[in-house]
Formats: C-alpha cells, structure tokens, sequence
C-alpha cells in the first residue's frame, strides 16, 4: 500500500478562496496529490449578522446555499477521480467567530450549524459518519491571531473529543498537538495558489472515503510533509 499525498483544508470561490474548484483540482491534479478535501467556510449567525448590518459580508456557505454547494462538490468529485484519480471529499470549515473556534468537518452530507458548543458539531458531525478536526489550534505566524483561541484554551478537555488536530497549518507547526494524546493532521489552509507550498499529510491506506476517514481517526498510519513544488509523481 503507498502514502497517499492528502490535504484537508482547501477554500475555494464559495468563500474567502481566490481559485475556483475547478482550478483547485487542475492545481493539486497537476502537482500529483491522491486526497483533498474542499473546505469552505459556514459562519456563526452572530458574525454573519453583524457583518451584513456593517455593510460588509463575510464571503461564507450560506444554510440556504448548502445543497448546491455539496451538489457542486459530488460533481466535482467524479471529475477529480476521472481526470487524476484524485479522491475529493466535500467538507466545512465550521467558522464561529463569537465563540472563538475553528474546525473541519469532511465527508459531511447535511448543514451542520455552527452556533453551538464544539461538543455538539463534534456530535452532529459523526452522526453523519463524518471526521471532526481542531483548526490551528494556536497563534499563526502569517496573521498573529488565534481565531481558534477558544480550542486552545480547552485543548485539555477536548484532546480526545475531536477525531484529529491541525499540527500543522500552512507554515506553522503547533507544538501542543505533538503531544501524545493528540490525533493529527497538517494542511495548506489553501486559499491562493501560493498557499500550495506548505505542510501536508500523508496517510497509508485506500484511496477511498471510508478508508480515509478510519485513517485519520486511527491516526497510526500518518506522517507529515511539506511540499516545496513540482510533481510528487
Ligand atoms: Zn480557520
Ligand atoms: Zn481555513
């Protein structure tokens, strides 16, 4: 069985991306990836509200834009599988911006609200045979900012509850996630073409949604990568 070249953290032109989906598959096709996950942002009602009443709204999935945006996604998938063998997987980056916290749900089919506590999205989220992971989990050296302070601040009690955790989020490695108890994963945190140059996971299974997932709750076969350019295969 080979390491299968993975990133999970992928934001796209249905919110704060610059490329469409369809770039985003010629570009980690191109390069030679087996597995990523397209993850754009659902936010919280508050900072969804406040936003539209300041003028400017956060570029974000809406409730009511969900099922074309899945529907978007199934279909891109089987492009990606026809065009470069490439597994995608639809997924959320549950953004609550009130709360402080920051988290991916992938393989999910229904909306998953992002106002309430981690517990119940981490909940929500396997009731629909889905993966839970902790976004950057501490401060990030190209913003400064900890959107998921919240995570931090609770790492101690939420260590086990999520299915993995962001090691690693672009150029940033987080030391806590190292720790033992720790399931984790390393994503680009994609939003340009530039953002391709950055941490990365590698899993040793199928390539196959379900073998995916197991691989990361199990997180035994797993390894880190930073990809620096050009073709892996
Ligand atoms: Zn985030
Ligand atoms: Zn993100």
């Amino acid at each position: 069985m080979e390491w299968l070249y993975c990133d999970f953290h992928i934001h796209t032109t249905w919110s704060d991306g610059r490329c469409s989906v369809e770039e985003v598959i010629e570009l980690y096709g191109e390069a030679g990836f087996d597995v990523i996950a397209i993850t754009d942002h659902v936010l919280d009602s508050e900072t969804a509200k406040a936003s539209e009443l300041q003028g400017k709204r956060i570029p974000a999935v809406s409730e009511e834009d969900f099922p074309v945006y899945i529907d978007d996604l199934r279909r891109a998938a089987r492009f990606a599988r026809e065009r470069y063998g490439m597994l995608l997987i639809p997924g959320v980056e549950i953004t609550n911006d009130t709360s402080r916290f920051h988290m991916l749900c992938l393989d999910i089919k229904e909306y998953i609200s992002p106002d309430p506590d981690v517990e119940t999205i981490i909940e929500n989220t396997a009731k629909q045979q889905g993966v839970s992971v902790a976004c950057h989990p501490c401060p990030r050296s190209h913003s400064g900012q900890n959107p998921s302070a919240y995570l931090w601040e609770n790492h101690e009690r939420l260590a086990g509850r999520f299915d993995a955790w962001e090691v690693a989020n672009r150029d940033d490695l987080f030391s806590v996630v190292g720790l033992k108890k720790f399931n984790y994963i390393a994503n680009s945190d994609f939003h340009e073409e530039k953002h391709l140059l950055s941490w990365k996971t590698l899993l040793r299974c199928e390539k196959n949604s379900e073998a995916v997932k197991e691989a990361i709750r199990s997180n035994e076969r797993v390894s880190l990568f930073l990809y620096r350019g050009g073709r892996i295969r």
